[in-house]
């Protein structure tokens, strides 16, 4: 009997498997950790237990974890990008040449070794039994005692210290703004491994990808300290710092130390910031969420701050509107960043002493509380995917809010793209983020060009199905680690139109577009695409006698064209370089794009009229 059981478990469990390679997975992590914090050195000490389940169908040999904070020391591979790189971040950077002719010097270069940042493991234990580890830079590779089967899970136990570092980017200690502790990527962290394989990349400058899972974290820290951070506080009555329920009894121990203990389920990541001068509002939503807000107590932020509330939580209606709810009942905007950086449940973001610089900020990582902490998509391999979309939205609540005077929205400005397309600064969006030839290049790609995917997806598919596109994107893709492909699979289920070359074109080559009006003789118009990128067609034509008539022309690789109220021409093959096409009347003047959807390098060939 229990043999044939044996039979049938091994029967079924390797269907499961055939099954695995085929549909989707992804892995798990529990995280339990407690940590020390010496505030005076800036320095902690912490243990880890971490529960992980393999549930893809591969046996795991190794695993790797991130040590984020080895970047932050002089000769790191951070450091030497930032030497190397011709246009490197001013804020890792000090200008010591002049205005007119900067000479940028790398301060990770300058860091002593009370400045430095560090991250250490000083022990690790797999199922019970210590396991051989070492480290390269950033990167820590194990060598597992036991490999893990498909569906087995490991555990594993490790003792850590960690330095957190002057700040230089995105986390560090008294930065400029004077928060003390800015306290992101801090922990070791296990690497993602989906099914393109391990994602240990070393951290050179961005970004981030991580295994879903649960976080249970203890801080103990100075009692005068606030934190601010992903996850809910569970002994709000053993902390105060305006978390405690005051209709309730406080019961706040004595002691130099507070214990302060959070919990995150299904994240994956756990960020968090702390100062003594911290002010905490809170403000309750409609929608259940509460958001948080941790800015330093002085006169210089405090009336921004204040007034950012109301429109972060107009924001949140307008996201959870759009894109689908914020799945958390919390969210916290903290002073600790340098610019803005999204995390879990949270942001980290520099001051801000004016409202109308806050707000951008606020909303833009607001939206990547949707594309990429809930839409995970590998943010090393596209950054687009979360840069773009955030800038996307973050653009659409504020003309929402306050209607920032700009009467096109969805189509945008494309300024930035033309200059880079001019300036050699175009690299396909395949490029992964840090190695793309200059920063310049992976900001307009990934923010600009990024964005414009989802501009131009309105002009090629229509506008209400890219709204229902974002809607079933969201719903079918949170929790997990969405690709391009499963968003254009979206797109294409949604609106019934192909797209495959136009994820190929816009994301996979620096091909432009450029059509053009080459001939037009009484009611014939001859079209001409001289860009390598194909994309179908808005025209509309004035007569002479002062009528005017709007056309669309699908690309034959579409399938169908978008809904629309002009007359659908016959279809263009990509192959052919020009198209004719007869009115009925006398044609007066044409213009392509007239709303200025395209990416169009070239304008001035989009308008003819007749002298
Ligand atoms: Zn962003």
């Amino acid at each position: 009997m229990k043999k044939l059981l044996t039979l049938v478990i091994v029967i079924s469990s390797s269907i499961a498997l055939s099954q695995n390679n085929t549909s989707y997975w992804q892995q798990h992590v529990d995280y339990t950790m407690d940590v020390d914090v010496d505030v005076e050195n800036y320095q902690y000490k912490g243990t880890q237990l971490l529960v992980y389940t393999n549930n893809s169908p591969d046996v795991l040999k190794e695993v790797f974890y991130h040590l984020y904070y080895n970047a932050f020391q002089p000769g790191s591979e951070m450091d030497e990008r930032l030497k190397a790189v011709i246009d490197p971040d001013a804020r890792m950077t000090t200008n010591i040449g002049t205005e007119d002719n900067p000479i940028w010097e790398s301060r990770i270069a300058k860091l002593k070794p009370n400045e430095v940042g560090y991250l250490n493991v000083l022990s690790l234990i797999q199922n019970g039994k210590e396991v051989k580890y070492f480290t390269e830079g950033t990167v820590m590779k194990v060598a597992l005692n036991k490999p893990i089967k498909p569906g087995g899970k490991a555990i594993f136990e490790m003792t850590f210290e960690g330095q957190l570092p002057v700040h230089i980017r995105r986390a560090g200690r008294n930065n400029r703004d004077g928060v003390a502790l800015s306290m992101a990527q801090w922990y070791p962290k296990m690497a993602e491994y989906d099914f393109e394989g391990w994602h240990a990349h070393p951290y050179i400058a961005r970004e981030f990808y991580g295994v879903w899972g649960n976080f249970d974290v203890t801080i103990h820290i100075d009692r005068d300290y606030t934190i601010g951070s992903t996850g809910y506080l569970q002994n709000p009555q053993e902390i105060g710092h305006g978390y405690a329920d005051h209709t309730k009894k406080l019961n706040i121990k004595k002691g130099k130390k507070l214990s302060w203990h959070f919990v995150a389920p299904n994240v994956h990541d756990f960020t968090w910031a702390a100062d003594p001068k911290y002010v905490h509002d809170i403000r309750k939503t409609a929608s259940g969420t509460d958001l948080h807000f941790f800015y330093k107590n002085t006169y210089k932020y405090k009336k921004a701050w204040k007034e950012v509330q109301q429109y972060t939580e107009k924001a949140l209606n307008y996201f959870n509107e759009e894109i689908g709810p914020y799945p958390y009942k919390q969210y916290s905007v903290i002073q600790g960043g340098d610019g803005g950086m999204e995390y879990a449940m949270c942001t980290l973001i520099a001051g801000g002493e004016k409202l109308n610089s806050l707000r951008g900020t606020v909303f833009h990582e607001l939206a990547h509380s949707w594309f990429q902490q809930v839409l995970a998509n590998n943010e090393n391999k596209h950054s687009w995917m979360d840069e773009g979309f955030a800038s996307y939205f973050s653009g659409l609540v504020s003309n929402e809010i306050f209607n920032d005077g700009i009467n096109k929205p969805l189509a945008g400005n494309y300024d930035i793209y033309y200059y880079a397309v001019k300036n050699g600064l175009n690299e396909p969006l395949t490029t992964q983020a840090d190695r793309f030839d200059t920063n310049t290049a992976f900001v307009i790609g990934s923010y600009t060009k990024g964005r414009m995917f989802l501009n131009q997806l309105n002009y090629i598919i229509g506008e209400k199905n890219v709204q229902k596109t974002l809607k079933k994107y969201y719903s079918d893709f949170k929790f997990k680690h969405p690709t391009p492909n499963d968003l254009k699979r979206t797109a294409e289920k949604v609106s019934g139109i192909q797209l495959d070359w136009y994820l190929n074109e816009w994301i996979e080559t620096t091909h432009t577009i450029d059509y053009a009006i080459a001939k037009v003789k009484d009611n014939s118009i001859t079209l001409a695409r001289l860009g390598q990128m194909p994309m179908p067609l808005d025209v509309t034509v004035t007569y002479t006698d002062g009528t005017t008539e709007d056309f669309n022309i699908p690309l034959r690789m579409m399938w169908r064209s978008k809904p629309t109220t002009a007359v659908v021409l016959k279809n263009w093959p990509w192959t052919n370089p020009s198209y004719t096409f007869n009115t009925t009347k006398t044609v007066r003047s044409v213009t392509i794009d007239p709303l200025e959807y395209m990416a169009d390098i070239d304008k001035n060939n989009n308008y003819f009229i007749k002298k």
